[in-house]
């Protein structure tokens, strides 16, 4: 069902009126513009008489309790456009007539002629017999009564322009969120906590991942030793399966000609995100790359294929740069310069099943080494109703046919989400549940009809006629940094310790251990572990104890060997795990092979 036809998104809204009414009680002359229910809540922008703080929210929830309680129905009222004027100007706010009206009035008439106006009443009769109501302009729909509105809270304080203009007045905006029981809005408060201390920008800057400069600019991150050793491991782990599943790699440049980007049609339809247009001295012009396929097409193009080559499949980790908007730039999720797991796979239409089962089965073997066990594909098809698809309506219904073919086959759950498709193919999307129970949209899987079209790409045919291969886009991590930025958030930078950067940190206790801790070290750099040397840090420092495994516990280290006298003599090492804490001496065998369970 969707969020805008569901009980919730009623409940929501009802309590966007009760804050008003709660508003109206205890700031008499406010003036109420609008109030919705948002996705994870509703506001209301409203004109304060004096400006509203933070420290006033507590009031206003506890008088919308107290309002809650009274067990106020909630009904609705259909009124001709002068009923509505009256109602508005004289009895919506007892007592304040005109003097609270303009935005409602405004609202009132932006309503089109013919259209239904309706109000929502909320109205009790108190001990003494007193009629209170409170009417708001709503189309609806509500709860039948505020008893309903029991689980909520006010969140925070914005400023927001009437009608999102600046040249209007600034309101305040008032954040709430609600939900059916308490236990649901516990957790989603809980939820809210974790996620501000797994802020994948706070961690990023505190676990030395990443940094962002001004002077480098907006959107562009620079990678420190730790994140970029998270890049370098997971482009090795893809970078092997791709291997074993038939990919070559290939390399291309950073800019290119924009004849390229003409004939691809990206200079057409995807301007607006491309960095500025370089020109040199002797008539060219360059763009910097805003994504790889095209140079592969070209690759491809270069020789003459016969269908016994095929499917081919270039891999690349290309460096691309988009120009996102500077307000759409969140940390690494969405970057200006960022690093796709790019390849483009050139098949023939019969063997479409098989590199399809090919790819879910990469991108499922990729999550599940990550660690994301949570997820599901979004199938995106042809709107039926639409003609600005390129391609034939049979290519069309045997890859949307082979996607979820390719997702039975795996045991993938998946929806199909009609429309979805891009005007060039139909495509797959994974997305994952975190920890917080949070979706983020990830891989990427996309059939192109239109890309082989432009490039007249070909091949050879048994009936040795040529034929135009399928084009499958695909990116099992979508992109490096948006995939850190998700395990950063999923494992509150205390990454499993195949990915940590740093996997084992060595603290020699005084001076006199500095020499056994450097051996130790290079005894385990010469260790293989997940098919990798051990990455191994000594601090040496000359801090207490105490205070090394406090900085290493920080940056979650999964596991510290502690060197002291006792260990020299004896040939242990102390080892304290991030999950179990002190483990205690043991000889380092004994440590390698729990390490490898
Ligand atoms: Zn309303
Ligand atoms: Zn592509």
């Amino acid at each position: 069902m969707r969020y805008e036809d569901s009980y919730l998104y009623r409940l929501r809204h009802s309590a966007a009126h009760l804050l008003a009414q709660a508003v109206t009680e205890l700031h008499p002359g406010a003036k109420l513009a609008i109030g919705p229910p948002v996705e994870n809540g509703f506001y209301y922008d409203i004109e304060f008489p004096t400006q509203l703080r933070e420290e006033d929210l507590p009031k206003l929830e506890a008088k919308m309790k107290e309002l809650a309680k009274l067990d106020q129905r909630i009904e609705r009222l259909e009124v001709s456009r002068e009923e509505a004027r009256a109602l508005i100007v004289d009895e919506a706010i007892p007592g304040m007539g005109a003097a609270v009206a303009d935005y409602k009035l405004q609202l009132l008439e932006g309503i089109p002629e013919g259209e239904t106006l309706s109000f929502y009443n909320q109205q009790r009769t108190d001990r003494e017999g007193t009629l209170h109501r409170f009417l708001d302009l709503c189309r609806g729909p509500h709860v039948d009564s505020t008893k309903e509105i029991k689980a909520f809270k006010l969140m925070t304080l914005a400023g927001a322009y009437w009608r999102g203009d600046v040249k209007n007045k600034q309101l305040t905006r008032i954040y709430g969120t609600a939900f059916e029981t308490k236990e649901e809005l516990e957790l989603h408060l809980h939820n809210l906590e974790e996620a501000k201390k797994r802020d994948h920008r706070i961690l990023g800057k505190e676990l030395g991942l990443f940094m962002f400069s001004a002077r480098v600019g907006t959107g562009l991150p620079l990678w420190l030793p730790k994140g970029a050793t998270l890049r370098q491991v997971m482009t090795d782990f893809l970078q092997r399966e791709q291997v074993k599943r038939g990919y070559d790699p290939v390399v291309t440049p950073a800019i290119g000609s924009t004849q390229l980007f003409i004939k691809s049609g990206h200079m057409a339809n995807y301007r607006e995100k491309m960095y500025p247009i370089m020109e040199s001295g002797d008539d060219e012009a360059y763009v910097l790359k805003p994504m790889n396929c095209p140079f592969h097409m070209e690759i491809y193009a270069s020789q003459m294929r016969s269908y016994r080559d095929l499917p081919v499949r270039y891999a690349e980790f290309g460096n691309v740069h988009r120009y996102e908007q500077s307000g759409e730039v969140t940390g690494i999720l969405r970057a200006r310069g960022f690093t796709q797991d790019d390849a483009h796979l050139f098949v023939r239409p019969d063997q479409l099943l098989d590199e399809f089962i090919g790819v879910v089965d990469l991108m499922q073997c990729v999550l599940k080494k990550l660690g994301l066990t949570n997820f599901r594909a979004r199938v995106g098809t042809k709107d039926p109703s639409s003609d600005k698809y390129v391609g034939h309506d049979d290519n069309w219904t045997a890859a949307q046919e082979a996607i979820e073919a390719a997702c039975q086959k795996l045991g993938l759950p998946y929806e199909v989400s009609a429309g979805d498709a891009a005007f060039y193919g139909p495509k797959l999307d994974l997305i994952i549940k975190d920890a917080l129970g949070r979706d983020w949209q990830m891989g990427t899987v996309q059939v192109d009809y239109n890309l082989p079209e432009r490039f007249e790409l070909e091949y050879i045919g048994e009936d040795s006629k040529p034929h135009r291969p399928v084009m499958i886009h695909r990116a099992p991590f979508g992109s490096l940094e948006r995939m850190i930025g998700l395990l950063t958030e999923q494992y509150a930078g205390a990454f499993p310790t195949w990915l940590a950067p740093v996997q084992i940190a060595i603290l020699p206790i005084a001076d006199r251990h500095n020499e056994a801790a450097e051996g130790l070290a290079r005894q385990l750099r010469d260790t293989v572990f997940d098919d990798r040397p051990l990455r191994v840090s000594v601090d040496d420092r000359r801090e207490t104890l105490g205070k090394k495994i406090r900085e290493n516990q920080l940056q979650k280290v999964p596991y510290m060997l502690i060197l002291g006298d006792k260990d020299l003599e004896e040939g242990t090492v102390g080892v304290r795990s991030r999950e179990d804490g002190d483990l205690g001496a043991m000889a380092l065998a004994t440590f390698l092979e729990r390490l490898s369970v």
